[in-house]
């Protein structure tokens, strides 16, 4: 496996652990935890330190009735059952695309007949997933090789994981796994690397701006649409 050099900070992974982290930032940093063994290891001690807690917790007795209820809504709530199931998941992916991690693989099967790629430029193509939230747009972008996006600022939160091939910008190449956080303010001009496509995850916050005079031929870029 190869080096992962960009993480979600500390605070995420805590967030992640507890379960309060939302969404499409959890659906980013599940993607990371695939590719990343240092978070993956840090999120299992996290998890330990969770239910160490729990278990010092003093138990007191509850009447049968509200364990009853307590036992049903346990049961009423299958994405426990998956949260439980996470990191087992975030180590295999087999189905629709055998390099991507299964969150994300998940994604395309829910988005189904209607995922599909479109031209966003001449150098990148992208594919909206469905997510069942309102506050991100989360899509996978496709930059091909030696291909430049157009230089853009933001003016909300982006999360992007990288699932296959490289890119760069100004700062960074950022590889397989690697887990970037843009936050309101940043621009940037991403580049495909030159020995082949270049595929992310991203979820986008809010619109962003273009700063490239041509900016009006990238219409997609300006809103979002959560799906
Ligand atoms: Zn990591």
């Amino acid at each position: 496996m190869k080096t992962v050099n960009h993480h979600p900070d500390a605070a995420m992974l805590v967030e992640f652990s507890a379960g309060t982290l939302d969404t499409a930032a959890s659906i980013c940093v599940s993607a990371h935890l695939h590719f990343c063994n240092k978070c993956r290891s840090e999120l299992l001690r996290l998890d330990q330190v969770g239910s160490q807690l729990m278990s010092e917790t003093e138990p007191y007795a509850v009447g049968e009735q509200l364990f009853e209820n307590v036992m049903a809504k346990i049961d009423a709530q299958p994405e426990d059952l998956e949260r439980t199931n996470r990191l087992e998941d975030v180590g295999s992916s087999k189905s629709t695309d055998e390099y991507f991690p299964l969150a994300v693989n998940k994604l395309i099967e829910n988005t189904a007949e209607e995922f599909s790629w479109r031209h966003m430029s001449a150098s990148v193509d992208v594919a909206r997933v469905k997510t069942g939230q309102k506050d991100y747009e989360v899509a996978l972008h496709k930059i091909c090789a030696g291909g430049k996006t157009p230089r853009h600022g933001h003016s909300g939160k982006e999360f992007t994981v990288v699932l296959k091939g490289s890119f760069s910008d100004e700062k960074a190449v950022y590889s397989e796994g690697d887990f970037l956080l843009r936050e309101p303010g940043d621009e940037h001009q991403p580049m495909g690397a030159q020995n082949g496509e270049c595929i992310c995850l991203s979820a986008l916050a809010s619109p962003i701006k273009l700063s490239n005079p041509l900016g009006f031929l990238m219409k997609p870029w300006l809103r979002i649409n959560p799906m």
